[in-house]
């Protein structure tokens, strides 16, 4: 982790970063514990006009066992993208991208090889975050995750499992 003071007309803006990377038109300085990003154009260019998306999405699985009758990815059965294969991608963009979207079709987390993606990804500076319906989250799951970015939990799903554990609960049940 450095410390830098990048400087732009009269702002100055200081902090601790611990990824940059640089072209002739810009440079991009990251923090992947805070998640703090600055960019900086070079000689008034556009500094959001990068190489690549800082942040970019990448479809791990290929079915999902929740059927969501509202499902937009067509409820379609493909086998999950590899390990190796989602090594190929990170190894390509790594040192061009901050953060990678795990996704697709289902919950990230149900991948067989969830722990093996995500550590991957975070020990190679790109810091990994995904959506779930948090369905049957495990414990062994959650503690995965604390190498993420960020972890969303669908509000729909959420929904839904608030209104089962009242409805347990109004019948009395204690197994929550
Ligand atoms: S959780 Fe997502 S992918 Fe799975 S059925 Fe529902 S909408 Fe489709």
């Amino acid at each position: 982790m450095k410390q830098l003071a990048l400087k732009e007309g009269n702002i100055v803006i200081v902090g601790q970063f611990d990824k940059s990377f640089e072209n002739k038109d810009y440079e991009v300085h990251f923090n992947t514990e805070t998640g703090v990003e600055v960019l900086k154009g070079k000689d008034g260019k556009d500094p959001f006009k990068t190489e690549l998306p800082l942040l970019f999405d990448v479809g791990i699985m290929g079915y999902c066992l929740n059927s969501c009758p509202f499902c937009y990815q067509g409820n379609k059965t493909e086998p999950h993208m590899t390990l190796e294969n989602f090594k190929i991608i990170i190894d390509q963009v790594k040192h061009h991208t901050n953060q990678v979207a795990l996704g697709g079709r289902g919950d990230p987390n149900l991948h067989p090889q969830f722990k093996e993606i995500v550590e991957y990804s975070r020990n190679n500076g790109v810091v990994p975050n995904y959506t779930t319906s948090g369905i049957n989250l495990t414990s062994e799951q959650i503690e995965i995750s604390k190498l993420c970015g960020a972890v969303a939990v669908s509000q729909i799903f959420s929904e839904q499992n608030i209104k089962i554990k009242v409805r347990r609960k109004k019948n009395g049940r204690t197994n929550l």
